[in-house]
């Protein structure tokens, strides 16, 4: 039930954010890998906004523990991979 204020702790001063565990659909970044920025292609000390969105939404579809995150998904707009 931690899991916002967590979520918000790691936003503050994000190292080793969770959601690297996902590719990141800004710059492209694979999973576990760090963000990039766009220009000179450096490693970012943070993440993507996009990036930690699609890793709660990628937790939200898992079912893992985030059935209660104030995700707004206007319906199944991912269509539904398994
Ligand atoms: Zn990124």
């Amino acid at each position: 039930m931690t899991r916002l204020t967590t979520l918000r702790a790691l936003l503050g001063g994000a190292r080793r954010h969770p959601a690297r565990a996902v590719a990141c659909p800004h710059c492209h970044a694979a999973p576990h890998i760090a963000c990039t920025t766009a220009g000179r292609g450096r490693r970012m000390t943070g993440l993507h906004p996009a990036r930690i969105t699609a890793w709660t939404r990628h937790e939200a579809a898992s079912g893992s523990a985030a059935d209660r995150a104030p995700v707004r998904t206007p319906g199944a707009a991912d269509g539904g991979t398994r």
